[in-house]
């Protein structure tokens, strides 16, 4: 379900397909969940998504940007320069180690042997790769992300003057809720470091987008686990995922074999999320059109791409025309960014921002 603002916008577009980000929607959100952590730190995930707009707005409310890489670190340190940055990602080149940082997330024993040759001070920290069950995750982050317990055992006699323990980063999956997150946080936090950075993957739901990740509750665990330690998390998709829309339009309505299809301009090259994680996108059809169409029935929701794959939603009983506009939500993390743009070589979509 889209608001009216929403809606409004998306109807007066100049040309689709289009994103469409609600600023003020975006601020509210942040503002709320940076009210419910207490004095735990909150940093922003960049690669859920880059857009200099949402940084903005974010860099308002957030204690700084997790980058994961020197292009994101390039470009958030460019647009805020003296914010806080915390630089991680697996296989950093020597030139990743050099850039300046609030915290390094050093993810190997080799890595922070390479750090120590180039003579520079770091903070550092290590990123622990937890045994730990994450039942229900969409993603756990085992394999090569972080080490292992040996592998922190081996970077402790490592740390010296120029290049500092901190303490321990660890991300430990995707789609989580606050219940199993603080689990997992508590198994994490028997260990004995001042600094532990939670890392992201807070749950969202694109089946049932109005269930959200329950800030409150993880906001007040932190508070309880923490005592005296200097706890901070680092969410990208839950932060930023609400506040984006791919707007389009109905290009044909057909039958084939039975299964009717509503076919947009556009596709998964622009919204690569549904693809990715074999989901259907929410979405809203405003009935914009007049053109031939199919009425109260299971739809399958397609894109321009030759491949059948390009499918953004699969028998959703719906109304559409010729003509109508369809907003896809929820693409505001892990959307745009993460997409093929140039397969097929369709126009690109134009960004357009509510400002109030
Ligand atoms: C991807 C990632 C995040 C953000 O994850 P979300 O699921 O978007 O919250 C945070 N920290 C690390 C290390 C990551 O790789």
């Amino acid at each position: 379900m889209i608001g009216a603002r929403v809606r409004d916008a998306a109807t007066s577009l100049p040309a689709v397909p289009a994103y469409l980000y609600d600023l003020p929607a975006l601020d509210e959100h942040v503002a709320s969940v940076r009210r419910a952590l207490g004095a735990a730190e909150l940093y922003y995930a960049v690669k859920a998504n880059p857009d200099a707009e949402l940084l903005r707005v974010l860099a308002g409310h957030v204690d700084g940007f997790e980058v994961s890489s020197g292009g994101e670190h390039a470009h958030v340190t460019s647009l805020f320069p003296g914010m806080p940055v915390a630089l991680g990602g697996p296989g950093k080149t020597d030139a990743e180690l050099r850039l300046p940082h609030h915290r390094l997330h050093v993810e190997s024993p080799n890595e922070l042997r390479r750090l120590l040759a180039t003579g520079l001070e770091a903070d550092v920290l290590l990123r622990l790769n937890p045994d730990l069950p994450a039942e229900g995750a969409a993603l756990t982050m085992s394999g090569p992300f972080g080490m292992d317990e040996e592998g922190v055992a081996e970077c402790l006699p490592l740390f010296g003057e120029r290049v500092r323990l901190r303490g321990l980063h660890t991300h430990l999956a995707s789609g989580l809720d606050a219940d199993q997150l603080l689990r997992l946080a508590g198994i994490l936090l028997g260990a004995a470091y001042d600094e532990v950075n939670l890392g992201g993957g807070m749950a969202v739901s694109y089946a049932a987008p109005e269930r959200r990740f329950d800030w409150e509750a993880y906001g007040a665990g932190l508070a309880a686990l923490g005592r005296g330690r200097r706890l901070r998390i680092e969410p990208g998709r839950a932060l930023t995922v609400y506040c984006g829309f791919y707007v389009t339009r109905v290009v044909d309505v057909k039958r084939v074999r039975g299964e009717a299809y509503a076919i947009v301009l556009g596709g998964t090259h622009h919204l690569r999320t549904p693809a990715t994680k074999g989901h259907d996108q929410p979405f809203t059809v405003l009935s914009t059109g007049a053109g031939p169409g199919v009425a109260d029935e299971p739809i399958t929701f397609v894109g321009q791409l030759c491949t059948p794959k390009d499918v953004f939603a699969r028998n959703i009983r719906t109304t559409a025309r010729v003509g109508d506009t369809v907003v896809f939500e929820m693409a505001g993390a892990y959307a745009w960014n993460i997409s093929h743009h140039d397969f097929l070589m369709h126009p690109k979509p134009a960004f357009h921002y509510l400002r109030s």
